[in-house]
């Protein structure tokens, strides 16, 4: 990684912070958001600290934001204005734009547009989400290749109506509310696949009380091993399936979802990506009863 190149995002006002070698996320990497910065003395620190490491930008509000498009075709094909600003490359073809926030932007904060797959082809990254830094190798996924700029231009003040048209098309990732009697699971929701998302080693045992599912996990994440006399099948330390996701550990009874998630996103791990919840995914939280309609409002 070039320290000009660094210097340069940091001269934009884009925040910057080292990620591990060969990644183009914060995994692996506690701290990451505490050690991003625009400080050219604290990158000279950083860039000695963490020598042959990756670099990640990082959005934040009032300063930059970040939209990756990962399918270009699909966000045309949907009208999405897409200003001319400081643009980079993924090797995966998709772009980065660099944009500088504005009220009515901070106001609408993290969205995806999900595409026909169900997977995000658009994402607005308003505040602490992370897009590899331009000058990056990664190596952590194929196609393996560099971050380059392809548009080599100053970032502009993100458009009025491209924030319309992301308020318009774009989901809220908001599993921590919801004001629903019962489950509305996506029906492309895969429980295994979310837990494999996160890395939860499952120990194989599972129970059912009152409609809920328990799944025991080996260790709990919050101490990074079992709890002493955690034995198996003792359902210590497990996530659950009822309404929402859910997590119950008897040695943390003061951590909860929220914390858990609080907890992944300081290890880096990428939120997961695909919908959980029926009303993160407008196409079919549209065709529900007016209480879902009320519910996608205010999830924004
Ligand atoms: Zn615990």
């Amino acid at each position: 990684m070039d320290f000009q190149q660094l210097l340069e995002q940091a001269r934009r006002g884009v925040h910057q912070t080292p990620v591990l070698p060969g990644r183009r996320s914060p995994k692996g990497m506690p701290g990451w958001r505490e050690r991003a910065t625009t400080s050219i003395e604290k990158l000279k620190g950083l860039y000695k600290e963490y020598p042959n490491h990756n670099w990640c930008s990082v959005a934040r509000k009032g300063l930059v934001s970040i939209i990756d498009i990962d399918d270009l075709a699909f966000a045309k094909e949907n009208g999405m204005p897409i200003p001319r600003t400081l643009t980079v490359k993924s090797p995966s073809g998709g772009y980065h734009l660099y944009l500088y926030a504005t009220a009515k932007s901070d106001r609408l904060g993290n969205c995806d547009v999900l595409g026909p797959d169900g997977k995000p082809a658009v994402e607005f990254k308003s505040h602490n989400k992370t897009a590899a830094a331009p000058g990056t190798w990664r190596d952590d996924k194929e196609p393996y290749g560099w971050y380059r700029i392809v548009r080599d231009i100053e970032p502009v003040p993100i458009p009025d109506e491209l924030v319309d048209w992301l308020w318009e098309h774009g989901s809220k990732k908001n599993h921590k509310d919801g004001k629903f009697p019962k489950a509305q699971w996506h029906p492309t929701f895969d429980r295994y696949d979310w837990l494999e998302h996160y890395e939860l080693g499952l120990t194989g045992h599972e129970k059912n009380v009152g409609g809920v599912l328990y799944v025991e996990l080996h260790e709990c994440p919050f101490v990074g091993r079992a709890h002493t006399r955690a034995g198996e099948k003792s359902f210590c330390t497990c996530i659950t399936f009822g309404n929402r996701i859910g997590f119950s550990c008897l040695g943390c009874p003061d951590k909860h979802i929220e914390e858990l998630r609080e907890h992944f996103e300081e290890e880096g791990i990428e939120e997961y990506e695909y919908c959980i919840y029926l009303h993160e995914d407008p196409s079919l939280a549209a065709k529900r009863t007016p209480i879902f309609t009320f519910d996608v409002e205010e999830a924004r």
